[in-house]
């Protein structure tokens, strides 16, 4: 494409101007000088006619002398610019505009043949020999009694016509250079419009091959070229930010294996080579527990979020209630609860209330939301679960009145691997992944989740559910 299609249409273009030049130097000359030559043709017939009919009739019928037709054929002869004649079948030349008048001598004009112009009431020659130069002829019969007289012939020089057919052709040849140049502007748009945003497109697209996903461009139209170099660069730049996620998300997750394995690996062998002394070993090897614990939760976590991507929307919907799920998901954490002396308050709306979605990926919503809430609330507080309805949603809150979020982490706590730094110390076994999983659970459900959070003071996180239809409630 790079060299092709610019050359192609310059191609094209000096084809179209071959073209044009060779259309206009050829058949435009002869179907001018035709169309010329008929015209005047045309007119001179008109003339001739006009003259055949009036004073050369008169003069066959002697209604007229030869010298006042010649007087008055003298003046329509300048005023035609051309040569009147009239001549008589044999060839005998009557009258003569050119020629003043002499009866004594004779002129005959050999070889006269006034069918020579084969059907036609003209003819453009040198009237059978009788000119030096080309004249076009024109023929109209002088009729009297049915019987033909003679002719009234008009000549015009062909040279006049031909000057005015070269005057006609000179427009013609300046006409076609102005719409060459003119044509010129069409070359100069394609490069601008078409040519020069392509070749920076394709230039984009190679880097984009070669992974420059990072690779910038600009091109400044409104037209379709300028809608596809933005989807481009569009696409280019998701596909970059996809890529450094990949990144980052393969850091993150290689970084969260290596510090329990680092950490395992140190006090195992600390507890062989002695380091760590026999009575010690209890507590440490409780400390490898925790760490596998870690893993394993990690390994859990990033399960259950492939899963989640993979499977998209396909959720296994059923109408349950959620007020059983809320209760039961709170009962998993009475040890944690006990230990921290934390009382999780729940105000319910109605005994039972039925909910449409997955119930087991809802639970594991809840259990995050509350394993969070826990983790990050003081002791001897109370963690507080809430339903309302409205609008046929139903509305779950879970609020603690722990630590809280910072301003700046309140947008960052759903990305995947994401802890405060507060957290970080607060909370070794956090896998930063509870809050991904909790967004693209409610996210596939087609609901919202909101925090509102103030540093220090607590947190609330509100998710709505879709209540199930009155109906199914009955059952
Ligand atoms: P983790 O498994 O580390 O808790 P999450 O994705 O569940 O990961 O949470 C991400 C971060 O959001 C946490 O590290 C913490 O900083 C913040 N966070 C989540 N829930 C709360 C809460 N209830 N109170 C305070 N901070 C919270």
């Amino acid at each position: 494409m790079k060299k092709t299609l610019y050359l192609k249409f310059i191609l094209a273009y000096f084809i179209f101007g071959v073209f044009s030049f060779i259309i206009v130097t050829t058949f435009v000359p002869s179907m001018t000088r035709e169309h010329l030559i008929r015209e005047k043709a045309e007119d001179l017939y008109v003339e001739a006619t006009r003259i055949s009919n009036t004073y050369a009739t008169g003069l066959y019928t002697s209604e007229t002398d030869l010298e006042t037709v010649k007087e008055q054929l003298d003046s329509l002869a300048v005023y035609l610019d051309s040569t009147i004649r009239i001549i008589n079948p044999s060839g005998r030349l009557v009258l003569d505009t050119d020629v003043s008048l002499n009866v004594e001598d004779e002129i005959v004009i050999e070889n006269f043949d006034p069918t020579a112009t084969s059907s036609s009431y003209y003819m453009v020659n040198n009237f059978f020999g009788n000119f030096d130069s080309k004249m076009l002829s024109v023929f109209s019969p002088i009729t009297s009694s049915y019987m033909v007289k003679g002719y009234v012939v008009i000549h015009c020089d062909m040279m006049r016509i031909e000057d005015s057919c070269n005057r006609m052709l000179n427009i013609s040849y300046i006409t076609l250079v102005i719409l060459l140049l003119l044509s010129l502007i069409i070359l100069i748009f394609f490069t601008e419009m078409v040519y020069i945003p392509l070749r920076k497109i394709t230039y984009a697209t190679e880097q984009y091959a070669a992974g420059n996903m990072h690779y910038e461009f600009q091109v400044e139209s409104d037209d379709e070229i300028g809608y596809l170099a933005v989807c481009l660069n569009y696409m280019a730049s998701q596909i970059a930010s996809s890529e450094d996620d990949q990144k980052k998300f393969i850091a993150n997750v290689s970084h969260d294996f290596r510090s329990p394995l680092t950490s395992i690996r140190g006090y195992l062998e600390a507890m062989i080579d002695g380091t760590i002394p026999p009575e010690m070993h209890d507590k440490y090897l409780n400390i490898v527990l925790n760490e596998t614990e870690r893993l394993t939760k990690l390994t859990n976590s990033l399960l259950s979020l492939n899963n989640l991507n993979t499977k998209g929307m396909l959720l296994e919907r059923t109408d349950f209630d959620i007020n059983s799920i809320i209760r039961s998901t709170a009962a998993t954490f009475e040890g944690t609860c006990r230990k921290k002396t934390i009382a999780i308050e729940m105000i319910l709306t109605g005994d039972r209330m039925f909910v449409n979605g997955d119930k087991e990926k809802i639970q594991q919503v809840l259990y995050n939301l509350l394993d969070n809430a826990i983790k990050f609330s003081h002791h001897d507080s109370v963690i507080r679960v809430e339903t309302s309805v409205k609008n046929n949603k139903l509305f779950v809150s879970v609020k603690d009145t722990g630590i809280g979020i910072p301003k700046d982490d309140l947008k960052l706590i759903w990305d995947r691997f994401y802890k405060s730094d507060f957290s970080r110390g607060k909370d070794k076994k956090g896998t930063g992944l509870g809050l991904s999983i909790v967004k693209e659970i409610i996210g596939c459900h087609g609901e919202h989740i909101n925090v509102i959070s103030t540093e220090g003071a607590g947190s609330e996180f509100i998710f709505s559910l879709l209540l199930a239809d009155k109906d199914d409630d009955e059952d």
